[in-house]
């Protein structure tokens, strides 16, 4: 069943959600306007097909750039090119530095990430962490869809922080929204998102570390599901990981 036929659009939702599109539309403009080297790091889950879609509508033309690990799946490439096209929208990929891929690779082994944190972390680290840096050097602040309900290491989540780890303004304009709101906002304006949401995966990383979820669990149970809930964060987030 489509994710999108999942969504019960009942005047109670539609009502609460155009409150927080009104209030998404005045973030996105005061962001463009605060920030001239602002930066929208899009990893093409739900939540930034949202935003890809508001800033398309804006007259802020904010900049956008995304992280390619090299492990994503290729419903993930197929959304990407798909975006592209229908908004039109220039997005600057980062890629892992060759050398230290290959330097990780050659001594632990293609998936080495599942046998401990640490490998885990460390691939994070070459793959995701280290593009990061580098695609935020120029900028003075960036923008993520993360939301607080996404898992207990986002519970704290504010629409504006300070990230001491890249040393510029995080805006998270989508900090309070629910995952139905999310999937009404996509229903409503008929956008596009990943296939692998409709077969269960509610959040969507590199294929090896990302698998279909059972009812009831929690939405990043399929995120790195060998781990303890605790650590689910590759390092993006988080202020003493860099
Ligand atoms: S999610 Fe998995 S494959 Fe992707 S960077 Fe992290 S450990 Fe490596």
């Amino acid at each position: 069943m489509k994710k999108t036929d999942q969504i019960n659009l009942t005047p109670e939702l539609q009502e609460g959600l155009e409150k927080k599109v009104k209030a998404l539309h005045e973030i996105i403009q005061d962001i463009g306007e605060t920030y001239p080297s602002v930066a929208f790091a899009s990893s093409f889950g739900a939540e930034d097909i949202v935003l890809h879609h508001a800033i398309h509508q804006s007259s802020n033309k904010i900049a956008i750039f995304t992280l390619d690990t090299g492990r994503l799946p290729n419903e993930t490439y197929e959304l990407i090119s798909k975006v592209k096209q229908i908004f039109n929208q220039k997005i600057e990929v980062f890629f892992p530095d060759q050398k230290k891929i290959e330097a990780y690779m050659n001594e632990n082994g293609v998936n080495a990430f599942y046998e401990s944190l640490e490998l885990r972390k460390e691939c994070c680290y070459i793959r995701k962490v280290e593009p990061l840096i580098r695609a935020l050097q120029a900028r003075n602040a960036w923008v993520t869809g993360m939301r607080a309900e996404q898992s207990q290491t986002r519970e704290t989540l504010k629409i504006k922080e300070f990230d001491s780890g890249h040393n510029i303004d995080k805006i998270n304009p989508l900090v309070d929204w629910s995952d139905s709101e999310v999937w009404a906002y996509i229903k409503l304006n008929d956008l596009p998102y990943n296939r692998l949401h409709d077969k269960f995966y509610p959040s969507i990383g590199c294929a090896p570390c990302t698998r279909a979820i059972s009812i009831g669990e929690d939405i990043r149970a399929g995120r790195w599901w060998w781990e303890n809930p605790k650590n689910k964060e590759c390092g993006l987030h988080s202020k003493d990981e860099k």
